[in-house]
This record gives C-alpha cells, sequence and structure tokens, in this order.
C-alpha cells in the first residue's frame, strides 16, 4: 500500500477538492491510505477561534460562524442540498461549538486542542463524501482512533507501539475491503480519548506515521510546488527544483527551517527505507522530487530561512565563568519551557544561544534563570543555513545585512542576520547553475 497527503492549498476551494478527486482517479482499485489536512487557512481561523474564546470577547462564536458558512459554500458547488454530507459535516461543527458554549477551560492548549481538530473532521468528511459520490469507494477513517499521544496539548508525542497496533487492527481490514481510506492528518488522541495535536503543518508527519506503521512501499506530498526547490520560492527567484535528495538532506533542511515537509517526518521513513515523493498537485505527471537512501548525489547551494529569530546573550551577575553546571540548567529550563535553540556560542562570562522566538516563553526563560544571569535580548533576526555553501552564495546572501553571529561546519554554514534595511526580494544566485 502506499500512503497520500493532501495539505490545506490544494483543498482550499471546490475546484481543489474536484482536482485531489482527478488525482486519486489515476489509482483507482489501488490500496491507498490519504491523509488530508484542513481547508486553505481554516486551522489559522481556529486559532483566532480559540483566542477570542479565551479572551471571552464575544466573537469567537461569529468567527466560528464565518468559517462554517465558507465549508457550506464550498459543499454547495459539489454537493446537492440534499446529501447527506451536510449533516455530517454540521454534526462536527456542533461538537465545536459545545466547547465554545462552555467557560475556557483552564489550559487554553487543552482547549486549542479540542477545537482546531474540527478543521480536519470537517475536510475529510467533505473530501471522502465527494471521493464516493464520483465512484471512488473510500471509507472514511477517525485518525484518533490510530494515532495514539501523550498528553503534550498543541505537540502531542506519538506513542508508537500503541499506534502501530491501532493501525495494524484497525487500517488494514478497512484496505482488504478495497477502496481508499482516508483519514485527517494533525490530530491524535490521549488514553483518556481526548483530541490531542501534532504540532502546525503535522499532516506531513501524520503521513509518515501511517506509513512507518502499515509498511507503506511509498508515501506521496502533493503541493503547490514541483518538488523540493534549493530555497524558499516564496522569498527567491530562480530557484532550482531538486530531482533527489537523501533523507539526512531532508532532515537537515526541515530541521533548519525549510516550510515544504514538517521536520518530524523524514525520520520514520528512513527508519523504515520507505521513499518520499514531493508532487506538485497542479502537474501530477512531473516526477517531483524523490526523498530516498544517500547515493552520491551531488547538490546546488540549498538555502533555508528561518526568520521569527532571537539572540540571547546570557550572562552571569557575577563574572564567574559560564560553567558546565549553568549550561545544564539553561538546557533543563529551555526544554522544560520548549524553547528550541537553533545556535549556541559560548564565551568565558557569557553564553549566546539562538533561539525561536516565542515571546511569552522567552520572557518566561529570562525571568526563571534571573536569580544567576543576565541576559540581553536582539529580536527580528533570521537564522539563514545553507548548505553545500559557495563563497559567491554566501556573498549574495549577505547583501544588505548585519551578520550577528555566524559558524561553518563542514558543508553547512549557518548565520544570523538582520536586515537593513528590511527585506528586499533576491535571486538564489549559484554558480553554475541556470540563472
Ligand atoms: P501543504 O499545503 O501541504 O501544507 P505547505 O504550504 O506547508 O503545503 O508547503 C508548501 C509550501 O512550502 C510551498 O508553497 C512553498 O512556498 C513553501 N516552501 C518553503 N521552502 C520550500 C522549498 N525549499 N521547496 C519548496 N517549497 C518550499
Ligand atoms: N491544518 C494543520 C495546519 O495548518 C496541519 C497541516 O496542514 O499540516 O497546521
Ligand atoms: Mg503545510
Amino acid at each position: 500500500m502506499k500512503v497520500f497527503k493532501f495539505g490545506g492549498a490544494s483543498v482550499k476551494d471546490a475546484a481543489g477538492v474536484q482536482n485531489v478527486a482527478s488525482i486519486l482517479q489515476r489509482f483507482k482499485n489501488e490500496p491507498l491510505v490519504i491523509v488530508v489536512s484542513a481547508m486553505g487557512k481554516t486551522t489559522n481561523a481556529l486559532e483566532e477561534v480559540v483566542a477570542a474564546h479565551a479572551k471571552q470577547n464575544g466573537q469567537a462564536q461569529a468567527l466560528y460562524d464565518a468559517l462554517k458558512e465558507r465549508h457550506y459554500a464550498l459543499m454547495r458547488e459539489l454537493f446537492d442540498e440534499t446529501d447527506e454530507v451536510f449533516a455530517a459535516v454540521n454534526d462536527v461543527f456542533v461538537e465545536g461549538e459545545w466547547v465554545l458554549d462552555d467557560k475556557p477551560a483552564d489550559n487554553y492548549d487543552y482547549m486549542y486542542d479540542q477545537i482546531v481538530c474540527v478543521g480536519e473532521l470537517v475536510s475529510t468528511k467533505i473530501v471522502a463524501a465527494y471521493l464516493n459520490k464520483i465512484g471512488l469507494k473510500t471509507h472514511w477513517l477517525d485518525a484518533r482512533d490510530v494515532i495514539a499521544t501523550d498528553n503534550t496539548w498543541r505537540e502531542g508525542w506519538v506513542i508508537w507501539d500503541k499506534t502501530k497496533a491501532n493501525a495494524q487492527k484497525v487500517v488494514t481490514p478497512l484496505l482488504e475491503q478495497g477502496g481508499f481510506v482516508l483519514t485527517q492528518g494533525f490530530i491524535g488522541s490521549t488514553s483518556e480519548n481526548f483530541t490531542t495535536t501534532l504540532g502546525r503543518e503535522g499532516s506531513d508527519y501524520t503521513a509518515a506515521i501511517f506509513s512507518f506503521c502499515l509498511d507503506a512501499e511509498s508515501m506521496s506530498i502533493w503541493k503547490d510546488v514541483p518538488g523540493v526547490l534549493n530555497a524558499d520560492p516564496r522569498i527567491f527567484d530562480n530557484t532550482i527544483k531538486l530531482d533527489r535528495l537523501s533523507y539526512k538532506e531532508a532532515i537537515e533542511m526541515t530541521y533548519y527551517g525549510a516550510q515544504v515537509i514538517h521536520p518530524k517526518t523524514i525520520k520514520p521513513l528512513q527508519n523504515k527505507n520507505i521513499p518520499l515523493y514531493v508532487k506538485s498537485f497542479l502537474n501530477p505527471d512531473a516526477p517531483g522530487t524523490e526523498i530516498s537512501s544517500d547515493t552520491d548525489d551531488t547538490y546546488p547551494p540549498i538555502v533555508v530561512v528561518e526568520k521569527n529569530q532571537a539572540l540571547l546573550h546570557i550572562s552571569t551577575l557575577d563574572y564567574s565563568f559560564v560553567a558546565e553546571h549553568h549550561m545544564a540548567r539553561l538546557f533543563a529550563k529551555a526544554a522544560d519551557l520548549r524553547i528550541f535553540v537553533n545556535m549556541m556560542q559560548n564565551g568565558a562570562i557569557s553564553f549566546t544561544i539562538c533561539v525561536t522566538n516565542v515571546p511569552d516563553r522567552v520572557e518566561r526563560f529570562i525571568k526563571d534563570i534571573s536569580d544567576e544571569f543576565k541576559v540581553k535580548v536582539e529580536e527580528g533576526l533570521e537564522l539563514i543555513t545553507i548548505r553545500h555553501y559557495t563563497q559567491e552564495t554566501i556573498d549574495n546572501l549577505k547583501k544588505g545585512k548585519i551578520v550577528l553571529f555566524e559558524e561553518r561546519i563542514r558543508n553547512t554554514m549557518h548565520m544570523v542576520v538582520k536586515n537593513v534595511p528590511p527585506i528586499e526580494r533576491k535571486a538564489v544566485e549559484v554558480a553554475g547553475s541556470k540563472a
């Protein structure tokens, strides 16, 4: 069997759902597990609902109603008004409303998961119903019956042995009956049957979990780009599509922020040597990118820009050296607050870390260590990672930037920069590549 994943962009409107169906038509009669995300920007809209509900500012219901209406409008383009999908989707929306009818839970992240899951549940109800309507037999599966997690809300940790047993028990018999199995990305369930989410953009990861647990032959993620490019096409012109990438290369890119694939996706696939294809849903015949084990491929420079970074310059209050026991404390605190340390550098009485800037967590970090350390913060920075760098690429990327911190390790270069003046669109100029 194979696993396919369609992201929010692929099902953002009725034409998108029809396009997904036309791709799946080509795989009729093949055993496929299909993972689908929430439609378009639904998850962002649901995050606004959660925030409004938490603040009790009276806007949560109106925001939720607008989202419902967008889904119903899309459904009216695909189905007759009498189709039973309307009732099925309404039932899911009502479950979200129950949460909104209650007063906000003390635990924001718990409440978030119970509301935000609605996006994936409704999108999969709609896509499965549409596939069945056009004669592609499809079983709708609740991913929460398979993906078991702990109760780390918004970042659920997968309980692998349980998830694997569930997948084999639930999914295999459905595939044996014939037809596709279609399920939600991004969501899982705790042992008490509360919903968890796996982290933003987590549907790629869901597909990898199913692939691992069911020993898939391959996994394909269908995107609005021709494949993995050597830089983000929203920031750079003249990007190059990479025909092949090793797992290692893909893990390095995604860890440092290449948004095309969720960073947790690669490991389960690598562990079972399952190839990952990144393909275009706009051009399904094109080969896309294949990610699989190492070969002796050579790569052009690959650039990843991670925005929203902060440098924390941490120094001891009493001029004592920053020793290992200090670092142990700093890292324990960072882990506790789920602060991601992307780079670090130590000096005699200071220690500098580059972190993804989540303001409330960073403020808490600074407060919690203030008995021993003082911290100077620089915000609004970017972390640029270049794999297989050339001097020309580095010089090009440094134009218009102030470099605050840089490091080269073998074929990887990292630099933390700030813009002067802010944001300018540039080409990645790569020696010897097409311009
Ligand atoms: P999905 O709809 O599956 O969630 P995403 O929007 O998360 O898809 O990912 C696809 C987007 O990732 C592309 O539209 C592109 O703008 C962006 N992207 C960032 N870096 C890259 C890269 N190196 N290669 C291809 N796409 C990239
Ligand atoms: N819908 C979720 C999000 O937007 C998960 C995903 O699309 O991968 O983050
Ligand atoms: Mg995504």
